[in-house]
């Protein structure tokens, strides 16, 4: 065994068999010129076309290449889990399979990686996608910064570095609507960005449809935020303000202009706005309650710890 430190990378795959030839020549360009032990992890996601007997076949040149074939089509974020937690590596590179990726950038990650930094993110300069998806993705990132309580940093997607202890950090996340972006960011640790500039997908089309980047965005907005509840709360306050406007409004007509209140409305409309501003009130308390016990479900770690520092026993953690 050599001492060199593995560097493990993780290619969540899904119907990439145009691409994984290029990839994977892309990719030994560049791990030749480091000093580490690779491992290749590639993650099948149930890719319909020859996805898994192209990999067969890297694996039977190449004894680094490694294949974890799910059972069907999880998804993008589970699939890069599941690599996770079979990386072996001192650090982990997660990158998509489709070259959108740019192997070279490797080498930068590294650096930073080295330099001590613990989780080092690829951050798109340009990109190379349509106009709707870098609208969407722009409004997307804006709106997420807004309403989560931590920072998600903009125009980064999952191509980053990981630190062993980031990734064994990562691994106690049991949520199942995972945004693995925003747990990056909730583990904290020393983040630094690289710039880079994000290709065109090689071959094929986009695995991520207008559907999955709907989950993906809601998952990422309502695993870290509790916003949308706190609007209830925001808007019960506002329908009982009305209500309490109303109320004024109709008992002004009935006491000073009675001659134009219809018999029984200033009843009806003190109820009905009334009864509205209660209800959203009420749900409003509920849902901050809910709030509560989706934060408790969700089980995170309440901290985590880079290193304790002791005097008396001169251990390090
Ligand atoms: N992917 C996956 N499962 C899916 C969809 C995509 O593993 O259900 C992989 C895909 O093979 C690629 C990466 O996730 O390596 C990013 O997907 P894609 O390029 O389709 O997304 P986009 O770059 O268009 O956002
Ligand atoms: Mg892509």
């Amino acid at each position: 065994m050599s001492s060199k430190k593995l560097i493990s990378f993780v290619f969540p795959v899904f119907n990439e068999a145009e691409n994984l030839p290029a990839l994977y020549l892309a990719l030994e360009s560049v791990l030749t010129e480091l000093d580490f032990e690779a491992e290749l992890l590639f993650v099948n996601d149930g890719s319909q076309d020859a996805s898994l007997l192209l990999l067969q076949g890297l694996q039977s040149q190449d004894s680094r290449v490694k294949i974890i074939d799910l059972s069907r089509n999880f998804g993008h974020q589970i699939a890069v889990t599941a690599g996770l937690d079979a990386a072996l590596g001192a650090a982990v590179i997660v990158m998509d399979a489709d070259l959108q990726d740019p192997p070279r950038v490797c080498l930068e990650l590294l650096a930073k990686w080295q330099e001590g930094n613990e989780v080092v993110y690829a951050q798109r300069r340009t990109r190379n996608d349509g106009f709707f998806k870098r609208l969407s993705a722009r409004f997307f990132y804006r709106t997420l910064r807004k309403l989560s309580d931590i920072d998600i940093p903009a125009d980064t997607g999952d191509f980053r570095l990981l630190d062993r202890r980031v990734v064994d950090e990562i691994k106690k996340f049991k949520e199942h609507n995972r945004f693995l972006r925003g747990m990056y960011s909730y583990v904290g640790f020393r983040q630094v960005a690289v710039q880079f500039d994000r290709d065109a997908r090689l071959n094929g089309k986009s695995g991520y449809p207008f559907k999955k980047m709907l989950k993906l965005a809601s998952d990422g907005i309502l695993g870290f935020s509790t916003y949308p509840l706190k609007l209830i709360s925001r808007l019960g306050v506002l329908a009982s303000l009305l209500a309490l406007g109303g109320i004024c409004y109709v008992l002004f007509m009935k006491l000073f202009l009675p001659q134009y209140v219809v018999e029984g409305w200033s009843f009806i409309v003190i109820a009905v706005l009334f009864v509205g501003g209660l209800n959203l009130f009420m749900l409003g308390i509920l849902g901050s309650y809910i709030g509560r016990i989706y934060a408790e479900s969700q089980n995170r770690p309440l901290y985590i710890v880079r290193k304790s520092y002791s005097r008396s026993e001169g251990i390090e953690s």
